[in-house]
């Protein structure tokens, strides 16, 4: 069993955040709330919340698994080059609806950007 506020703080994480985040990015953020913050606490607690869909996977190729909480409507994500933080883009769009080849069954899909985020194109420019 989970303590709650253990739960909370990996929940206010990913609130405040507004991005997904890895176990790593969630544990280190966890502990400036909750310095005892274990990291087997957090891979059960993110397996828990995954279980009750209150927490999101996303899963991109050669990426580490990041997490999100549910959005209200579906939303393309960034992946900055620099940095390699992923973003929510604050759009709403539908993916395209597209007839599976025979033998597949397709039971989701991602659109996702890439470039420079604004912490990295500032850097950029500043030289
Ligand atoms: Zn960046």
């Amino acid at each position: 069993m989970i303590q709650t506020k253990q739960r909370d703080v990996i929940l206010a994480v990913l609130r405040e955040a507004g991005r997904p985040l890895t176990r790593e990015e969630i544990l280190a953020e966890g502990r400036l709330k909750l310095p005892r913050l274990g990291s087997a606490t957090v891979d059960r607690t993110i397996r828990e919340l995954g279980d009750n869909f209150r927490l999101i996977g996303v899963h991109f190729p050669g990426q580490p698994r990041r997490y999100e909480l549910p959005a209200e409507s579906e939303h393309p994500h960034f992946i900055c080059r620099v940095c390699e933080r992923v973003y929510d883009l604050p759009i709403s769009m539908r993916l395209p609806q597209i007839r599976a080849p025979k033998g597949f069954h397709i039971s989701g899909g991602e659109v996702i950007y890439s470039g420079t985020c604004p912490d990295c194109e500032g850097k950029v420019r500043k030289g």
